[in-house]
């Protein structure tokens, strides 16, 4: 069994895929070619902003979006320590600071009631506090509403991280459309990943736009030849585009096969007062980049994957150290305890296998191993 299973998606749009590609083979225009222009409409519309940029990864769309809103050396950037790397990572490239807040214990997500402490804090290190990056985690949106409001009123600019939650919604608003600007990843394992590298941004900001536009080729002016900032090679393949365009067309129709996975996983496992399954809470659609239970504690979580793994169910801890304790940020000066809930979910999190086309047998199957454990 697959943790991800990629190949039968690729069964389904095989021919869609190979014809496409062999298009862009034809024409030639590798790069910026115009199935890029293309899928950066067709997403736009997807999320329902404005304008889209797609990119090289869902790290550089972060990276962009940071650079655009001139984030740099002194500033102070707050988000959750619960996540990748990349989201913490694109803060300190910057010369910027990353302020950790904790999470809820329910959704894994920033909890919004903290900003204010860590704005404090920020301004107490001499640092100036610039903007809030909230993770959709596991693919469920972060609570944007409550964000959106605390950071208008402490003048910080919000960058959502819809790497893991491009198709998750609150009531009809979808990601990628949160905040000021949004940034997703097509890495293959994402809900809508292209095979390879990609990534995309999102903002109804013209001028925000324009800049990131720029930024994305080498920081280039009017002409191609002028130079107007510092930039990076953040162009998103032509051929990646092309793979996207038809992945994109069943992607609705997979969100909803992702729910139903979930669904099904949480019937059977939330019959078990040792497991807490997803919360999802009431308005929010989250696309299930991953599905993840809690269990008791590290011993029992090991219990379990060594359960599943001798009957070759793969299961993988997403993640393991909270972004406060990892090594990179010592000089930050976190120890353990300072964001207790962060820790403790990491002690206990557990991702199961997920994606549109696990089959009803496999998610009794699995369900039926872990309950063994107890
Ligand atoms: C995957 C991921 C990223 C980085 O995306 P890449 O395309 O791998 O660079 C950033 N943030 C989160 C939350 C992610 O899950």
């Amino acid at each position: 069994m697959q943790f991800i299973d990629l190949k039968k998606q690729y069964q389904i749009l095989k021919s869609d895929i190979q014809i496409n590609i062999d298009k862009v083979l034809e024409h030639g225009q590798y790069i910026m070619g115009p199935e890029v222009a293309h899928l950066e409409e067709k997403l736009a519309k997807f999320a329902g902003s404005k304008y889209c940029l797609s990119c090289s990864s869902g790290t550089d769309a972060l990276l962009i979006a940071l650079m655009a809103k001139g984030v740099k050396s002194g500033d102070a950037i707050i988000t959750t320590p619960f996540t990748y790397i990349a989201t913490a990572e694109v803060i300190s490239l910057l010369g910027a600071t990353p302020i950790f807040v904790d999470v809820y214990p329910e959704t894994f997500n920033l909890n919004p009631d903290k900003i204010t402490d860590a704005v404090n804090k920020a301004k107490n290190m001499g640092l100036k506090p610039k903007g809030i990056i909230p993770v959709d985690l596991f693919g469920l949106p972060a609570r944007y509403r409550l964000i959106e409001n605390i950071a208008k009123e402490l003048n910080l600019f919000v960058l959502e991280d819809a790497a893991q939650g491009f198709g998750g919604s609150i009531r009809d608003k979808k990601a990628g459309s949160f905040g000021d600007i949004a940034a997703t990843s097509f890495f293959p394992a994402k809900p809508l990943g292209c095979y390879g590298d990609g990534g995309a941004i999102f903002t109804d900001n013209t001028e925000l736009f324009s800049l990131m536009n720029s930024i994305r080729v080498h920081g280039q002016g009017e002409s191609k030849y002028d130079c107007d900032r510092i930039g990076l090679n953040g162009r998103l393949d032509t051929i990646q585009a092309a793979i996207l365009i038809p992945k994109l067309e069943i992607y609705d129709k997979e969100i909803e096969l992702r729910q139903k996975v979930a669904n099904l996983y949480s019937e059977n496992l939330g019959n078990c007062k040792k497991i807490q399954v997803p919360f999802i809470p009431k308005d929010y659609k989250s696309v299930w980049a991953q599905y993840s239970i809690l269990l008791e504690n590290d011993k029992v979580r090991s219990d379990v994957i060594d359960a599943l793994r001798l009957e070759g169910v793969p299961s993988v801890v997403y993640y393991q150290k909270a972004l406060h304790l990892q090594k990179t940020f010592e000089k930050l000066g976190y120890k353990v305890g300072d964001l207790p809930i962060a820790e403790n979910i990491s002690n206990r999190i557990l991702s199961l296998p997920m994606h549109p086309y696990l089959d009803e047998i496999s998610i009794k199957n699995i369900s039926k191993i872990i309950k063994s454990v107890f």
